[in-house]
């Protein structure tokens, strides 16, 4: 017990966003309504208790289709290369499809910009699932992936048609410096901010709620780009700030001197595992903090509409 923690605050935004309920309810859905073997392709979202809890309900995961025993596979919340729904109707395998709407449209962007003749740079993490299957979408190397702006300094300058994508969930402030420099490397570059909706809220309430506070709890598994993006934002505007995946993890040595500590978690946590560590927190304090919830949690549209900024 300590009772020199004060304040227990909660992010703005945390937690599920509208994609990985779907997926979630997809996979749910599907694992009920089936009566042979249903496996997701990798994981239904990067978070090791909906994945345990989903094979719990006999929804397994297969790291390819050739994995597969047969029966249903589902594509996750990040989506899959158009290869990949190809080997699977070559298997005569039952396909359900839960990637995010927002994931299907910046595929639907670059596939559109290569039949126009662009190429693209996008702006990610080569090893992600989205990545890969945006990449997919033009598999003759029409799509090249930077993961910083020295990336971006590296490319061969003589393209005339180019655009700039990201990944759904890649660092809002890290989209918009690498994309002042692409307009000054490339003039004619088109821009699109295809960073999504819930990202940009989670990015934002941690930039306000981070600096306030001693200590930062971020609550998601290692595999998730999003928590991680927002443990390292975190890390930035904050003296201390850790990626966990529940209460379990908290070290008190963490909170020794701390008065104030700030709570969210990753698009693909489950809320209750935020809820957990306020709790833990709240008991540690010897129930003498105070928790404070901003309240406005309304992320659920859609809002992406993938327009070009330039
Ligand atoms: S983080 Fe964004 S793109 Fe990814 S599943 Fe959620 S809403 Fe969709």
């Amino acid at each position: 017990m300590n009772e020199g923690l004060k304040t227990i605050r909660l992010a703005r935004h945390y937690g599920f966003c509208m994609g990985v309920k779907r997926a979630i309810r997809t996979a749910l859905r599907t694992g009920a309504d089936s009566t042979g073997p249903v496996n997701v392709i990798h994981d239904i979202v990067h978070n090791d208790a909906v994945v345990k809890s989903l094979a719990e309900r006999k929804v397994g995961s297969v790291a390819s289709v050739a994995e597969a025993p047969g029966g249903t596979i589902i594509v996750p919340a990040h989506g899959a290369p158009p290869a990949l729904f190809e080997e699977a109707e070559r298997r005569g395998l039952k396909i359900v499809d839960a990637t995010c709407p927002l994931v299907i449209k910046i595929q639907r962007i670059v596939r559109r910009l290569i039949d126009n003749g662009y190429e693209i740079i996008h702006f990610g993490d080569l090893h992600h699932d989205e990545t890969r299957a945006v990449v997919g979408q033009a598999p003759d190397g029409k799509v090249v992936v930077i993961h910083d702006i020295d990336g971006l300094r590296a490319l061969p300058q003589d393209r005339p048609k180019l655009a700039l994508t990201s990944q759904t969930t890649a660092d809002a402030v890290e989209f918009a410096r690498i994309s002042r420099e692409a307009k000054r490397l490339f003039p004619n570059i088109k821009i699109y901010n295809t960073i999504c909706n819930a990202t940009g809220l989670r990015q934002k309430a941690v930039l306000e709620l981070a600096p306030e506070v001693d200590l930062m709890l971020i609550v998601g598994s290692r595999s998730s780009a999003n928590s991680k993006r927002l443990r390292d934002i975190s890390q930035t505007v904050c003296k201390q700030a850790y990626l966990i995946n529940s209460a379990r993890d908290i070290d008190p040595a963490w909170l020794e001197g701390v008065t104030a500590v700030g709570v969210t978690a990753g698009a693909s946590t489950p809320d209750i595992l935020a809820e957990e560590v306020v709790t833990w927190l709240m008991a540690y304090s010897g129930g003498k903090a105070v928790v404070i919830r901003p309240g406005d949690r309304n992320d659920e549209p859609a809002d992406l509409d993938g327009a070009a900024l330039e």
